[in-house]
């Protein structure tokens, strides 16, 4: 009985001991882990959450110099949209006489789930925000720091600000518009305040993003900074920083976009100089270019490029304005277009568009009465809506409005044409 007691005993620590040992080396590579995650802050949550518990425990001590190879193939969806641009009737939409304070968000209420479900969501923010200088708009445009808040609620990860109202509150302007972004969790493009912001790469379902802006002027206003300033810590256009830039790029990243902010105001088709520029950027190495700067939507192109496509669309439109019909005598700048691009990426393949849908928008502006004014604009409330929505049901919307929803969908979905990748309406 003694030693069959012993035996028993003895068995008992030999389990117990190997469990502690097995528990130390997993607690030890859990460790390891964990450190490689803290060592890249821009890591996301990865699409293989339990790939912890299925690589085995010594392959990946043994190997640790050889990344496991995971054959699953990355995905990220894509979204990106064109002008943010705060005329005086969105702020005064959002102020609150009583407490003196400002709320946009209601201005994304029916686009804001849409635009969270992209892994990277992209906008091009057009004016200026500090609190150095008095709200305004056109031409001079400067916004309430609130604005952000609405925009990061919206789901947007990263805005640009390389267009030609960024200096409305002079290089100090530019300089807080950025930190108002970045200090609410939004990346910014245009403004140069450390070397990563020159190329900003974002790590996204493992797939390496890269991103860069460029605009065309400043509307005079490059003469309130200094040349320093202005070649270091902005992003005009010149064709040979440009190619420098994307072909740097290419080495830290697995796709590039580019937002270039250039051609003719409320002009439907792009220019020549922007047709040469956005196919150069394509050759030069990027595989999507955003264009703005129109305020109304241009037209997209599909390139082809060592055997895949490319796309190329020339001017997102406006997203959220005070620009429509009524103020500006062109019904195309109250409509705009999310861009949908669906990439992958198949272990060490180059990443492909597997698709892109065009999601046209319209801004609907319902006047308030009786008549009242604030900040200089007749008060009325915005909204952006998709066009999409109101397809085969009137939500509410009055028979008016309901007609320019339903011509912005079909008119901006021809307009676009978008053609050879798959989902392209
Ligand atoms: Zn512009």
């Amino acid at each position: 009985m003694r030693s069959r007691t012993n035996s028993v005993q003895i068995i008992l620590a030999s389990i117990l001991s190997l469990l502690l040992v097995l528990m130390l080396v997993l607690l030890g590579y859990k460790f390891l882990s964990n450190n490689q995650v803290a060592d890249e802050p821009n890591e996301p949550v990865t699409q293989n959450p339990d790939s912890d518990t299925e690589n085995p425990v010594t392959e990946d001590l043994v190997n640790e110099d050889e990344p496991v190879v995971v054959n699953e193939a990355k995905r990220a969806k894509i979204l990106a949209n064109g002008d943010l641009l705060i005329h005086p009737s969105l702020f005064a939409d959002a102020y609150d006489v009583e407490s003196d304070t400002f709320d946009f968000n209601h201005q994304y209420d029916d686009v804001r789930a849409f635009l969270q479900s992209g892994d990277l969501t992209i906008a091009n923010y057009e004016g200026s925000i500090s609190t150095e200088y008095e709200l305004n708009g056109y031409p001079i445009f400067n916004a309430p720091p609130e604005m952000v808040d609405a925009v990061k609620n919206a789901g947007y990860d990263v805005v640009s600000l390389a267009n030609n109202h960024i200096l409305d509150s002079h290089g100090e302007g530019a300089l807080s518009t950025k930190a108002f972004f970045n200090d609410a969790g939004i990346d910014t493009l245009g403004v140069i305040t450390q070397e990563s912001d020159r190329i900003l790469v974002r790590d996204v379902n493992g797939i390496k993003v890269a991103m860069l802006a460029y605009t065309y002027g400043y509307n005079g206003m490059e003469q309130t900074v200094t040349d320093e300033f202005y070649y270091s810590t902005l992003t005009p256009i010149i064709e040979e920083d440009i190619k420098a830039d994307i072909e740097a790029a290419k080495e830290i990243s697995d796709v590039i976009i580019v937002f270039p902010h250039m051609g003719v105001e409320y002009m439907m088709e792009p220019t020549q100089e922007q047709v040469d520029l956005y196919h150069n950027m394509i050759e030069w190495g990027a595989d999507i270019v955003f264009g703005n700067h129109p305020h109304v939507v241009q037209p997209s192109e599909t390139v082809q490029r060592d055997g895949l496509n490319k796309l190329i669309v020339y001017s997102m439109g406006n997203f959220i304005s005070n620009q429509r019909l009524e103020t500006v005598d062109d019904i195309w700048t109250e409509r705009g277009v999310v861009l949908e691009v669906n990439i992958v990426k198949e272990g060490d393949q180059p990443v492909e568009i597997e698709s892109v849908l065009a999601h046209p928008t319209w801004v609907e502006k319902v006047i308030i009465e009786p008549e009242q004014y604030l900040f200089g604009a007749r008060l009325a409330n915005f909204r952006v809506v998709f066009a999409q929505d109101y397809l085969e049901d009137d939500l509410g919307m009055d028979a008016n409005s309901l007609e320019r929803i339903r011509a912005t969908y079909y008119e901006v979905i021809d307009h676009l044409n978008i053609t050879g990748f798959e989902g392209g309406q």
